[in-house]
């Protein structure tokens, strides 16, 4: 701005200064013709008396430079010309001085001469004889005034110009520098020009809009930053290039991100080839996808969504969510239906062969008898595992009767011994109850009762030739332990973590050939945790096992 108004202020100085030396040179030239006017008319007055007293002789004599001196007669013929042959020149009379001066006694003129190019100051004096006398000089032009100004006027000029230049520099500053002073963030507080502050007027306004706005971003930011923050699931909030624009604390644990992760391309991060597949189908054809990928050992869904203006693409919003227990349940759901298949394919096979072999009458009848028996016992098991099998999905769908009522545990107890006795005297075991009496323990009974049922069916099943089988109740202050111990076949260590789910045997033939469904420990763990009951397990191998529940005491509402 400071360039402008010098330049500008420049070419102004400049342009006066020029129409200043014209009007001083139209003065100049206009005051030397008046001078030379009278030195003409001087001159003619001297050169008058000069004829008056010699006649022609005098001007004959005359050292003429520049000056012109013509005689004319009263009838305007010329008798003398100091330039020209008299003779040859017309007849003067109509000339504007010489008609003057026959009439006036003096006249004056000044003009163009054709014939020598030049401007003229003619005077012409009337003589005593009638004749008239005139001085002619050629006028100084302009052009002539001008070039013997020049050095003068170009000393001058250059003054003046350096002055000037100072004085526009100066200028310039001063009304620039309170501009470069302006204090914009507060600009109400401005008034050195008047003229500006309907411009400040709207600086402010618009600063206001502005610092307004921000604080409306910054609060929304805040928000969304509070909510993304404590989200469980991840979120990235990406770019149309898929580069990361924000995400929360969860998403960059996940992927490990760093604290620097704004404009990092996200495949940096994940570049895993079903995460790369189902983002460039965002990106590209602006298509949801999700996967499910592992994070931590933990299962989580990736959804990628796209975030379209129109038909483009100008984002993508990546969300994961823990769905390891969907997951698990779901392996776990599948586990569960082969085994099922499995374990009912075994007895199955086995009845239809004997079914078979009776039918074809290739069994001798001594032999039939057996192989009745043999079906018998796989409907057997098959009816246990069917049982097992629906009471456990019963337990999985909540749909066993959860109604609490007064448990006498020994009474229960005793019931199993009793039922399970054919089993342990064929295996010669021998079972023994301790209790304090009558334990009472505030609990469903269904629950309670396949929890007894599974341990000392188990501690006899697992067992040795003449075992024994140690079932004990007590009551502590606010819990009720129930511990089953055998001195049977113990458990392997490596086991022992594993025997509670559901189909895991630890010798599979073994425990089918003893009718074992291995959804017996599955149950009880079940049942326990549906009853907020603890189980403990304490095991070694050829020596035996012993089982804990420990009932939290509940009283009736
Ligand atoms: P099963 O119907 O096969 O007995 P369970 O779920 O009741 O299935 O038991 C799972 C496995 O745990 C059994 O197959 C067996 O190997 C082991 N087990 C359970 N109880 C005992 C025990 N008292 N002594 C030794 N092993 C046992």
């Amino acid at each position: 701005m400071t360039k402008q108004i010098f330049k500008h202020m420049q070419i102004l100085i400049t342009v006066a200064l020029l129409v200043a030396f014209a009007a001083m040179l139209g003065i100049l030239y206009s005051y030397f013709g008046v001078v030379q006017e009278g030195q003409v008319k001087a001159e003619a007055r001297l050169a008058a008396q000069g004829v008056e007293a010699e006649g022609v002789t005098y001007l004959e004599r005359l050292d003429l430079d520049t000056t012109r001196v013509t005689l004319v007669a009263a009838n305007g013929q010329v008798i003398y010309d100091s330039e020209a042959d008299a003779s040859s020149l017309e007849n003067h009379i109509s000339r504007p001085e010489v008609k003057e001066a026959l009439e006036d006694g003096e006249g004056m003129s000044t003009r163009f001469s054709g014939t020598l190019l030049k401007a003229f100051v003619y005077c012409a004096e009337r003589l005593p004889d009638g004749t008239v006398l005139r001085i002619a000089e050629p006028r100084d032009t302009a052009i002539n005034i001008a070039a013997g100004m020049i050095p003068f006027v170009l000393m001058l000029l250059i003054i003046l110009m350096v002055c000037m230049w100072f004085a526009a520099r100066h200028v310039a500053r001063r009304i620039t520098q309170p501009l470069n002073q302006l204090d914009l963030d507060h600009p109400m507080e401005n008034d050195e020009y008047e003229e500006i502050s309907p411009l400040l007027k709207r600086i402010y306004v618009q600063q206001k809009q502005i610092a307004d706005e921000k604080g409306r971003l910054v609060r929304i930011e805040r928000d969304f930053t509070a909510v993304t923050q404590h989200m469980a699931e991840g979120l990235i909030l990406l770019d149309e290039e898929g580069r990361v624009l924000n995400m929360n604390n969860k998403a960059g644990k996940l992927l490990n991100a760093g604290d620097v992760y704004i404009g990092t391309d996200i495949l940096a991060l994940e570049r895993r080839e079903k995460f790369r597949e189902i983002l460039a189908g965002a990106l590209n054809d602006g298509e949801h996808g999700e996967t499910v990928l592992p994070y931590d050992r933990l299962s989580y869904q990736v959804d990628v969504t796209p975030v379209l203006d129109g038909k483009k693409v100008i984002g993508t919003v990546v969300l994961l969510f823990d769905v390891t227990e969907r997951e698990t349940a779901e392996q776990m759901r599948r586990e569960f239906t082969a085994n099922v298949s499995h374990e009912l394919k075994t007895p199955l096979h086995t009845i239809s062969g004997c079914a078979e072999m009776l039918e074809s009458g290739g069994v001798k009848p001594e032999d039939q008898k057996k192989f009745v028996h043999l079906i018998y016992t796989q409907v057997q098991r098959m009816i246990t595992l069917v049982q097992d099998i629906l009471y456990i999905s019963h337990l999985d769908e909540g749909a066993v009767d959860m109604s609490c009522s007064r448990i006498d545990m020994c009474l229960i107890a005793d019931k199993v011994i009793e039922s399970l006795s054919p089993e342990a005297a064929k295996k010669h075991v021998s079972i023994s109850l301790d209790s304090d009496g009558e334990v009472i323990y505030y609990g469903v009974p269904r629950l309670t009762e396949s929890i007894i049922f599974n341990l000392i069916d188990n501690a006899i099943k697992y067992n040795k030739e003449g075992g024994k089988v140690h079932v004990s109740i007590r009551a502590g202050s606010d819990t009720i332990t129930l511990q089953v111990a055998d001195n049977g076949i113990g458990i392997p260590q490596d086991d022992q973590d594993r025997i509670f789910e559901r189909f895991y045997r630890v010798d599979k033939s073994r425990s089918r050939e003893i009718g074992g469904t291995g959804l017996g420990l599955a149950i009880v763990k079940h049942a326990a945790m549906l009853q907020n009951a603890q189980i403990r397990l304490e095991s070694r191998l050829g020596q035996g096992s012993t089982f804990t529940v420990i009932f939290q005491e509940k009283s009736p509402e």
